[in-house]
């Protein structure tokens, strides 16, 4: 399917103070898709504490490149370093025999940037060759933010596909197993024989990929891996993404139509499922409807979110912000905005909270750090991270999703009433 034209709608582009997690983050539920690989934090003790107080994920990121060690030494230090690494990772082979896919992930102090870890990656795949795939990418907080992490880690696993001419749908973008499976489902019922996925849900059970490939982007954020399937041959499914009825049944559409399965067959599929959901979004929009809504920076899932919340749920948008828009893949969003819609780019932080405290909206969609904040001036809040771990996306899921938003509200009503 040809990708349509690219919409510019006018965009408020900001930077400076950025409140948002790292890309290390995405470990949390990558970790979980694929229990065959490892992903080793080459870190400090910060990334460590993230890690573990966010996932409880057993990692290896010992403070042994920690600043104080690295800074008093030359290259020789960072020698040091790489051994070391090669030691730890030897270490935890031999512990672990389970493990199939090693990533190293990169972070952001200084004395870890210094190092090499595509180099080290290379070097650790000579020392275990065949034993297991050792793999690089960065989740630097000044580099990523929290879904980036994920987009990093898929674009390492591309060049590792193997190539096939044969014709199939991809998936691309970690999904619950159960509304995978629910959605490979409608796709084979509405006659896509073909249908596989990135992540996989064993790290060496990676799809193929080649000209007869249609790409499906589950979620929003994954640039890299999108473009890098595409120089692999593959074909972009231009869609929104399948966050509420709307948004779902679309998605589905646009790579029936791929196929060249013909409306009727997916309206037979879906139509039942639409009504369904519709019902059972009807009392959330009932509470919704009519509530503004501001967007901070946070997952990248802010304007496919804004989309769902103004057009299915009736809520006013404020402004919804974006850490990075990539317009060609937020092409089909863009245009289910209502007409000017205010959109920023990047953050200031300080410059957004002037705007989120004159605008006085009824909820706020945020990072973890700015919800207390907000909350204590009167202003209820969501975590934005809630979403990316939370079964979101497919049609049957639209109220789910709308209860995230209706609940934090009815809390605030609730509190306000007391
Ligand atoms: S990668 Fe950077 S931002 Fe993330 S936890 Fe480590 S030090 Fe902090």
């Amino acid at each position: 399917m040809a990708v349509p034209l690219v919409v510019d709608p006018p965009v408020l582009r900001e930077s400076g103070q950025r409140e948002v997690f790292c890309g290390l983050t995405s470990i949390v539920w990558l970790h979980r898709r694929m229990p065959d690989a490892f992903f080793l934090v080459v870190g400090s003790r910060t990334c460590a504490h993230l890690i573990q107080s966010a996932a409880g994920v057993m990692i290896f990121a010992e403070p042994r490149f920690g600043t104080a060690i690295l800074g008093e030494r030359d290259l020789a230090g960072l020698a040091d370093a790489n051994a070391e690494l090669d030691r730890l990772v030897a270490q935890l082979l031999q512990r672990r025999p389970e493990i199939r896919t090693l990533f190293l992930v990169g972070s952001c102090p200084s004395e870890v940037i210094k190092l090499d870890l595509a180099k080290a990656a290379e070097r650790l795949n000579q020392q275990h060759h065949g034993r297991v795939q050792v793999l690089n990418y960065s989740g630097s907080g000044i580099e990523t933010t929290f879904t980036q992490g994920e987009d990093g880690a898929l674009q390492a696993l591309v060049p590792l596909l193997p190539a096939t001419d044969q014709d199939q749908l991809l998936i691309v973008g970690t999904l619950a197993d159960a509304v995978e499976d629910r959605l490979v489902g409608l796709f084979q019922r509405m006659g896509i024989g073909r249908v596989v996925s990135l992540p996989p849900r064993r790290s060496t059970d990676l799809p193929a990929v080649g000209p007869g490939t249609r790409v499906l982007l589950a979620q929003p954020f994954l640039s890299g891996t999108a473009r890098a399937l595409v120089d692999r041959g593959a074909q972009l499914i231009s869609a929104p993404y399948p966050l509420g009825v709307e948004g779902s049944r679309a998605w589905m559409a646009a790579a029936a139509d791929a196929f060249g399965i013909a409306a009727a067959q997916v309206a037979q599929v879906l139509d039942p499922l639409v009504e369904r959901g519709l019902q059972a979004l009807a009392p959330h929009r009932e509470l919704l409807t009519g509530k503004r809504l501001f967007l901070l920076p946070d997952s990248q899932l802010e304007i496919p979110l804004a989309r769902f919340l103004s057009r299915e749920c009736g809520m006013e948008l404020v402004e919804v912000g974006t850490p990075y828009l990539d317009r060609q893949l937020m092409a089909s969003e863009l245009e289910l905005l209502p007409p000017g819609t205010s959109l920023s780019e990047g953050q200031h932080l300080e410059n957004q909270l002037d705007r989120v405290r004159a605008a006085r909206p009824d909820l706020v969609v945020c990072g973890m750090g700015l919800a207390n904040p907000l909350e204590a001036e009167g202003i209820a809040t969501k975590w934005s991270i809630e979403l990316v771990f939370s079964p979101i996306h497919g049609c049957d899921q639209a109220a789910d999703l709308a209860e995230l938003f209706s609940r934090p509200l009815r809390r605030h009503s609730l509190l306000q009433f007391n």
